[in-house]
């Protein structure tokens, strides 16, 4: 007896999409989709698509807009950078994403999974489409991998696969370049090999690994590898907006007869729901962690609907709830809530990334030194400042003490003028009138000014005679 029967049809219950009943690898032949969803997903892809090969290219007073260099700990978001000393900018940062990626999933499924993901969007919109142009339909497909080697077998597959390693190349590249900057990479494209050989390797290996995800590994990412996929059980609810088949209407499912007056449900059971499915699944045995809520089905059931002449919607974007309860969609007081607690923590973020401070400076007295009588009325400390210049371009600093008379005087240098990019030492004497020196040990401010604006203020102490 087949397994199929046996199970009475629930096998999916025992096993992922992709593998068979003997543990072989099922490939999945996906039909192209048409439809309302399916369209704004393109128009959503080719601007995510332009958008992230085109930003290397952007650059903000001579920085890239984007760089995420983990090898020299240097980041630019926006234009700006972030230096190691900014980390808890980052920290603060990863705790709001995870919490956003937990109450997003909460209230809105697999939606980022369908509609951003780059593994859906490279996938879907770039290589699935070049095999669709060069191969054909899934049945064209299926022919032309199970059938003998022909002349036009040899040169579909050849074409496939020099287009999908030219594009796994690209895509390596452009991510060199947000990690490297878009000079450094065409520097390394431009000159000898033997110049940049680790960078080279690590390229040709990023290309090599785009190239085994997109072509063969592909459904499984999302089915099987990809963390935030397995993690989606923990965060569903009945509440969740997800793909749903609507049981209440579809079943009992049957064949579509026309004229036939009908007493079964509006499933007429054509599959093409399943044969759209990226991951192979048959979304009427109810939510599964494979459906990536990509929509295809919706599209595929919509237009079957209409050729029939029911009501569009038999698979649709609903809850598990209101499937259950034949409810409408609402935005729930949790969504709501929910919603606005993701909308907070993208204020607190921007907020952080826009006023994060252009400088950062510390200063303190020279150690072993103690004070100085310049005169009968005034005493002086010596000290240090180290600042760091986080912009990309010179920058001319002004030192003033705040809230007391007193009289900074450099020593090395007239102007303070800080190195783009880079840890700037100066030292300093500090002048202040006996008068204003009640302690031993004394707080002091000192502002910290560039063209007449103030861009921080540091506290540090004055030591002065023991009274
Ligand atoms: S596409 Fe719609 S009608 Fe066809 S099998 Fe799927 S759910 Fe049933
Ligand atoms: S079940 Fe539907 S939404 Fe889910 S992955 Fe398959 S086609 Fe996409």
């Amino acid at each position: 007896m087949e397994e199929e029967d046996l199970y009475h049809g629930e096998t999916f219950r025992d096993r992922v999409s992709s593998v068979t009943a003997s543990g072989k690898r099922n490939w999945i032949y996906a039909l192209q989709p048409k439809g309302k969803f399916y369209n704004y997903r393109s128009i959503i892809s080719y601007v995510y698509l332009i958008i992230f090969f085109v930003l290397p290219f952007i650059k903000v007073n001579g920085a890239p807009l984007f760089m995420i260099n983990i090898i020299d700990s240097k980041f630019i978001l926006f234009g700006k950078i972030f230096w190691p000393q900014d980390f808890f900018i980052f920290a603060v940062g990863m705790i709001a994403f995870i919490v956003f990626i937990v109450l997003f999933t909460v209230i809105y499924g697999r939606l980022f999974c369908g509609w951003a993901c780059p593994q859906t969007v490279f996938l879907e919109f770039v290589f699935r489409r070049i095999e669709w142009f060069i191969e054909g339909s899934p049945g064209r497909q299926r022919t032309l991998d199970h059938g003998p080697l022909t002349f036009e077998k040899i040169w579909k597959k050849s074409l496939k696969h020099i287009l999908f390693f030219l594009f796994s190349f690209l895509i390596a590249h452009t991510f060199l370049a947000y990690i490297l900057g878009i000079d450094e990479v065409l520097k390394i494209v431009s000159e000898s090999p033997s110049a940049h050989m680790g960078l080279l390797l690590g390229l040709v290996a990023f290309t090599l690994m785009f190239y085994a995800v997109f072509t063969f590994v592909r459904e499984i990412v999302c089915t099987t590898i990809c963390p935030y996929g397995r993690l989606q059980g923990v965060m569903f609810d009945k509440d969740t907006m997800q793909i749903s088949y609507d049981y209440h209407r579809g079943e009992e499912r049957g064949r579509f007869k026309k004229n036939e007056d009908r007493t079964k449900g509006d499933c007429i059971d054509c599959k093409k729901c399943v044969i759209v499915c990226p991951t192979g699944i048959d979304i009427r045995d109810g939510v599964q962690l494979d459906c990536v809520g990509c929509t295809a089905c919706i599209d595929a059931c919509d237009e079957v609907m209409d050729k029939v002449g029911f009501e569009r919607g038999l698979i649709r974007y609903a809850s598990e709830n209101q499937i259950a309860e034949r409810s409408r969609p609402k935005f729930t007081t949790k969504m709501k809530a929910y919603t606005g607690v993701l909308i907070l923590l993208i204020g607190i973020m921007a907020v952080m990334i826009i006023t994060r401070k252009t400088v950062d400076t510390h200063i303190t007295r020279v150690k072993g030194q103690l004070y100085q009588e310049v005169s009968d009325t005034r005493l002086s400390n010596l000290f240090e400042a180290k600042i760091i210049n986080k912009t990309n371009t010179s920058l001319p600093i002004e030192l003033r003490v705040e809230g007391i008379d007193g009289e900074i005087k450099m020593i090395g240098t007239e102007k303070i003028i800080l190195k783009p990019e880079a840890l700037n030492d100066f030292t300093f004497f500090l002048e202040i009138p006996k008068s204003e020196i009640p302690e031993r040990s004394n707080n002091i401010t000192i502002g910290i000014y560039s063209n007449g604006r103030k861009l921080q203020s540091v506290k540090t102490k004055f030591l002065g005679p023991f009274k």
